[in-house]
Formats: structure tokens, C-alpha cells, sequence
């Protein structure tokens, strides 16, 4: 008997809502559960990275240096790496800060409060730029939305897991 496929979630610089819109996959939450394993999602709350992934799904854009570790991890350990709504695809509404010239005034703000005097050695550094995870690492596939549709979410997992090549629209294999 095949062995059933492993997928991870993860989100990075998102506002959870494509995590939302994955849990709008309502009944076929049950569906996949019998062709997928998840192995990883904040949902679970995850304590360990898994050693490997068939599928990772990504959400949110890479804001903070914690996120350039933890993508670049997943990419190692997963066969398939799907960047998750338009954050992850471009930048999206994580990106907005990009245009602005606020976010030094904005640490600085921050970092003569009280919590963040406490806590200086814990919180993680802002990135200079926001930027989507196809220029960290390579994607295999660009999942567009703000947030995806879950029919959408649910017909591209769909067809990865009975081994196809995802057949929408808008998809296309992102770094040809
Ligand atoms: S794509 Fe939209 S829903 Fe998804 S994390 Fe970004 S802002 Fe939130």
C-alpha cells in the first residue's frame, strides 16, 4: 500500500487569514485527512520541524530574520514548497511598509518601551524590506489569492496528491 503523503502549513509574515481559508475546506477537511498526513500546521502547534514534507504550504511574506531561517528549513526539508496567498506570492499587504519610511521611527518608538527593554534579546529583527518567498528560496508554486479560495486550496492539493501537475487559471510553476 502507498504510503500517504506528508504536508506542513507554516505562516511567516501573514495575518493567518489564507490559514483561515484553508479551514473553510469544511468536509473535505475529512478527505484530506484520508490522503494527506499533516505533519505540521499552527493549528497543531508544531514543536519540531519535520525531516521531510511532500507538500509545505507557506503563507506571508519574509518580514523578519527569524522567517529567513525558518523558510529556508522548509525548503531544505520539503519536495514541494507552495507560496500561500498573495503575501507570499508578492509582497501583498506585509509588503505595504516597503513604501513607507516610518519602520525605523517605528523601532525606535518600540524599543524605548518597558516590554521591549525586558524582552531586547528575544524579539526578532525587523528586515530592511519586506520580500516573497521566490526571491529566498525556490517555489514550486505560486497559490494566488488574498486569501486563496478554499476551492482553490482544495482542487491544487487535489491534484498534487494524485500526482499531478495543479491545473488552474491562474497557476503557473513559478521560476520558469
Ligand atoms: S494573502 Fe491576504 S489573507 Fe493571506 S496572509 Fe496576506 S493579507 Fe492575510
Amino acid at each position: 500500500m502507498e504510503e500517504m503523503k506528508t504536508l506542513g502549513t507554516f505562516w511567516l509574515g501573514g495575518c493567518s487569514g489564507c490559514h483561515m481559508s484553508f479551514l473553510d475546506l469544511d468536509e473535505q477537511l475529512v478527505a484530506l485527512n484520508q490522503r494527506a498526513r499533516v505533519v505540521a500546521s499552527p493549528f497543531m502547534d508544531t514543536r519540531a520541524l519535520p525531516e521531510h514534507m511532500d507538500i509545505a504550504l507557506v503563507e506571508g511574506a519574509v518580514s523578519m530574520d527569524e522567517h529567513l531561517v525558518q523558510l529556508q528549513r522548509i525548503r531544505e526539508r520539503s519536495r514541494i514548497l507552495i507560496a500561500f496567498g498573495d503575501c507570499a506570492v508578492n509582497g501583498n499587504v506585509t509588503a505595504m511598509r516597503n513604501c513607507s519610511n516610518h519602520k525605523t521611527s517605528l523601532l525606535e518608538r518600540f524599543s524605548t518601551t518597558p516590554v521591549a527593554q525586558q524582552r531586547s534579546d528575544h524579539l526578532p529583527q525587523v528586515l530592511e524590506r519586506v520580500v516573497p518567498l521566490h526571491t529566498v528560496v525556490p517555489v514550486e508554486y505560486h497559490l494566488p489569492g488574498c486569501p486563496p479560495d478554499a476551492d482553490l486550496i482544495w482542487r491544487v492539493l487535489d491534484d498534487l496528491l494524485d500526482g499531478r501537475n495543479p491545473t488552474f487559471e491562474l497557476e503557473h510553476r513559478a521560476n520558469d
